[in-house]
C-alpha cells in the first residue's frame, strides 16, 4: 500500500480518527435511533437530535463514500436518514443547505486529483413499499399534466438498481480520455488510470466517433469474485471487505492502478451527460440499446410499464430473481422513458423527479446479541446458538443463528451484549456477521454489558467432559449415548422418515421415553410394549397401539436404511447404500478384515491410474466413494 490512508484499503477506517471514540459514536448512534422517534416533543430536543443524526450520516458517508469500509448496515443508515428527512419535514425551521439531505452523499479522498463533472451526478430517490410507488406515479402524472403535457404517452423504463459504485466515463472523438467517480455530485476523483484496467469498458466506441459522450453507470464486482477476493486477503492477512459494494469501490479507488487491474470489476451503463456532435434516441429504452450498440455494456434485465401495477409487477419478479443473479442488486430503477421529458420534470435537492429507486427488503440489519446458548448434537457436537433480539431481515423474523463453534465465535471477536450485524440474503440461513465497535466507556467502567463467552468443558445436558480431538473445531460431549440430549437425537434419527420410517414418533414421545428411562438405546423401542405407552402424557390407547404396529413394521426395512439408521458418524445415506450394495448383512460387514480391505483398495487404486495413462479398462475398485477414515 502506497499512503497511510489509501483510500481503497479497508484497514484505513481504523486509522482515520480515533477508533475509541468512533466506536463510541456508532454505538451511541444504533441506541439512540432506536429509542429516539421522529416527533421528538419540544423544539430543543429535535434540534438535538437533528444535529446528533447530521454528525452521524457525515460520518457513515465518510465511511461509506471514502474509506469504502462501512461500519453499519445500509438499512441502519437508512432509517437514520429517513429520520432526519422526517425531522426537517416537521420542523422546517432546523432545515439547512448543508445537511446531508440535501447533498448527495460522497466527498473526494486525497490522494486524486479532482474532476468537476459537466453535469452533476445525483442519487436517486428511494421507496420502501408500494404506496410510495403509487404516489411517485401520481405525482409524475400531476406534473406532466401541469405542464400541458399529453400523459397517456407516459411509458416507464425498468431497470436493475446495481449495488456499486457510480462512474462517469468521457469518450472524446470515440476515445475514453477520463472515467471520474460520482463525489459528492459536483467534483468526483479521477480514476481514469483505473477504469482503462476494467476490461468491459472499451476504450474507444464502436463506430462512432463523437466530440463528447459522457456515459454513466455502475461499476460492480461479481459475488464470485468478491468471495475470491476475499480469500485472497484472508490468505494475505489483509482485512476482508464487508460486501461486494465495498469491495469494487475499494478496488475502484486503488491509488495504484495494478491493483485495480488484478481485481475482476465490471460495469453497466444506464445513462449519459454530455454530449456533443452526436445524435441520441429520445426514449430512456432507446438509449440503452444505443449504447449497448457502440460497445458498452447494459444489463440485460429491462422491462417497461405504462402504471404503477406495472412498476409494482417488475419489482416483484426481480425480488424472486435477486439471489440468482451473479452481483448484488439493492432494488429496482424506474425511469420516465421519454427524456425529453426528464428536464420538464426537473430535479429536488440531490436526486432528479422522473427517476425513482425502489429498494428490496434489506439482508443486513442490526440487533443485540442477548446470549449465546449451546445445543449438543446426535453425535455430541456442541454448537453455540446465538440469542438475538428479535429483527426483521431479509423479510423474516430472525430470532437465533447458529455460530458454528468457538473459532468461529473468536474468529469474529463476539461478546454476549454487543450490537451485531445479521444478515439473511435469499433463503441462506442467517448468520450474524460481525459486531459493531464496543461503547469504550462501557468496556472501561467494567458495567458487565459486554460478556466473554466460553464454551462449556462439562456437557449442558449430562455433565459429562466435554473434548476437543486435534484438528477439529467442535467440541463434543463424550457421553455418548448416555447423555440425554444425544440419545434423543439419535433416537429422532432413527425413527425419521429418511431411515427406519417410524410412524408417530416425534420429538415430545421420544423426550419423555428418553426422560422416563424407557428408552436408552434405538433397541429398546422393539422392548415397548401398547401398556406401558398408554400410560404416558397425551398418549391414548388408540395411539400407543398405532406407534407399537409403526415399530413393528420398521423390523421390514433395506440393510441400506438400517445401517443409516444407526447414526454412525460419517455414515449417511450415500455411505450406507455403498455398503448395503457391498455387503449382504450385518454379520458380513462385522466379519470384514477392514486392513486388508485398505491395502486392497490402496493397491487396485494404484494399478487404475496406471491403466489409466495407458488407456486400458480399469478395474473395479472395492467400496469405491469410501476412504480410509470412514
Ligand atoms: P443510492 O445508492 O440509493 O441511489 C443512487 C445511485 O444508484 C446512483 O448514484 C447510481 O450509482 C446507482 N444506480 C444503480 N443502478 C442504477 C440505475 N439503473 N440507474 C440509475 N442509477 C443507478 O444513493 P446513494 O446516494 O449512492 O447512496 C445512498 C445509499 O447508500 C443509502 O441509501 C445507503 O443504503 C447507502 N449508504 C450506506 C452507508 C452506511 O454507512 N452503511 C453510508 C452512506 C450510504
Amino acid at each position: 500500500m502506497p499512503a497511510k490512508h489509501e483510500p481503497g484499503d479497508p484497514a484505513a477506517a481504523a486509522e482515520v480518527g480515533a477508533p475509541a471514540a468512533a466506536g463510541a459514536t456508532a454505538a451511541a448512534g444504533v441506541a439512540s435511533g432506536a429509542a429516539a422517534p421522529a416527533e421528538a416533543g419540544p423544539a430543543s430536543d429535535a434540534a438535538a437530535r437533528v444535529d446528533e443524526l447530521r454528525r452521524l450520516i457525515e460520518r457513515y458517508n465518510f465511511e461509506y463514500y471514502v474509506l469504502d469500509a462501512p461500519s453499519v448496515p445500509d438499512a441502519e443508515y437508512d432509517r437514520l436518514f429517513a429520520e432526519l428527512q422526517a425531522l426537517e419535514r416537521d420542523h422546517p425551521e432546523l432545515a439547512s443547505p448543508e445537511s446531508p439531505t440535501m447533498r448527495v452523499g460522497g466527498a473526494v479522498a486525497g490522494g486524486f486529483a479532482t474532476v468537476r463533472h459537466s453535469r452533476p451526478m445525483l442519487s436517486l430517490n428511494n421507496a420502501f413499499d408500494d404506496d410510495s410507488v403509487r404516489a411517485f406515479d401520481r405525482r409524475v402524472r400531476e406534473l406532466l399534466d401541469a405542464d400541458g403535457l399529453d400523459v397517456r404517452e407516459l411509458r416507464y423504463s425498468l431497470e436493475l438498481k446495481y449495488d456499486g459504485l457510480a462512474i462517469s466515463l468521457r469518450y472524446e472523438d470515440g476515445r475514453l480520455v477520463q472515467g471520474a467517480t460520482r463525489g459528492d455530485g459536483v467534483v468526483g476523483e479521477d480514476v481514469t488510470a483505473n477504469v482503462r484496467t476494467i476490461r468491459a469498458i472499451p476504450l474507444r466506441l464502436k463506430g462512432i466517433a463523437p466530440k463528447v459522450l459522457e456515459v454513466r453507470g455502475e461499476v460492480l464486482m461479481w459475488r464470485a469474485d468478491f468471495l475470491a477476493l476475499n480469500a485472497r486477503q484472508r490468505e494475505a492477512g489483509e482485512r476482508e471487505f464487508v460486501n461486494p459494494r465495498n469491495a469494487a469501490a475499494g478496488s475502484l479507488r486503488q491509488l495504484d492502478p495494478a491493483l485495480t487491474a488484478r481485481r475482476r470489476l465490471r460495469f453497466f451503463a444506464y445513462g449519459v451527460g454530455e454530449v456533443v456532435g452526436v445524435q441520441t434516441p429520445d426514449s430512456h429504452s432507446g438509449l440503452l440499446d444505443w449504447l449497448r450498440d457502440v460497445g458498452l455494456p447494459v444489463g440485460p434485465e429491462r422491462g417497461c410499464a405504462e402504471d404503477a401495477d406495472g412498476l409494482l409487477a417488475f419489482y416483484r419478479r426481480m425480488a424472486q430473481r435477486r439471489a440468482e443473479l451473479p452481483y448484488d442488486i439493492d432494488g429496482v430503477v424506474y425511469k420516465v422513458d421519454r427524456r425529453d421529458w426528464h428536464d420538464r420534470l426537473g430535479y429536488v435537492s440531490r436526486a432528479p423527479r422522473f427517476a425513482l429507486a425502489h429498494k428490496f427488503p434489506a439482508e443486513e440489519a442490526v440487533t443485540e446479541l442477548l446470549d449465546i446458548e449451546v445445543q449438543v448434537g446426535r453425535t455430541g457436537k456442541l454448537t453455540p446458538v446465538a440469542r438475538l433480539r428479535p429483527v426483521f431481515v431479509g423479510g423474516v423474523t430472525v430470532t437465533n443463528a447458529t455460530l458454528h463453534n468457538e473459532d468461529e465465535i473468536a474468529r469474529k471477536d463476539l461478546m454476549i451484549g454487543d450490537s451485531v450485524v445479521v444478515r439473511r440474503a435469499g433463503d441462506v440461513i442467517p448468520e450474524v456477521v460481525r459486531a459493531l465497535p464496543r461503547d469504550p466507556a462501557e468496556l472501561a467502567a467494567g458495567t458487565g454489558r459486554y460478556r466473554r463467552f466460553t464454551m462449556p468443558t462439562r456437557c449442558p445436558a449430562c455433565g459429562a467432559p466435554t473434548a476437543r480431538e486435534e484438528g477439529e473445531a467442535d467440541r463434543r460431549c463424550v457421553a455418548a449415548l448416555a447423555c440425554p440430549a444425544q440419545r434423543r437425537q439419535a433416537l429422532w434419527h432413527f425413527a425419521q422418515r429418511r431411515a427406519m420410517d417410524i410412524d408417530g414418533l416425534g420429538d415430545k414421545l421420544i423426550a419423555q421415553l428418553v426422560d422416563t428411562g424407557l428408552v436408552q438405546t434405538p433397541a429398546d423401542l422393539y422392548r415397548l410394549d401398547a401398556s406401558t405407552l398408554a400410560g404416558l402424557d397425551r398418549m391414548g390407547e388408540k395411539s400407543a397401539a398405532n406407534l407399537v404396529a409403526a415399530i413393528d413394521r420398521s423390523r421390514e426395512t433395506s440393510f441400506a436404511r438400517f445401517l443409516f439408521a444407526l447414526g454412525i458418524r460419517h455414515v449417511g445415506e450415500e455411505v450406507a447404500r455403498i455398503l448395503a450394495d457391498a455387503y449382504p448383512d450385518a454379520k458380513a460387514l462385522e466379519n470384514e478384515d477392514w486392513a486388508a480391505l485398505a491395502e486392497r483398495k490402496a493397491r487396485i487404486q494404484k494399478e487404475n491410474a496406471r491403466r489409466r495413462q495407458r488407456g486400458e479398462p480399469l478395474e473395479p475398485v472395492p467400496l469405491e466413494g469410501i476412504g480410509p477414515e470412514i
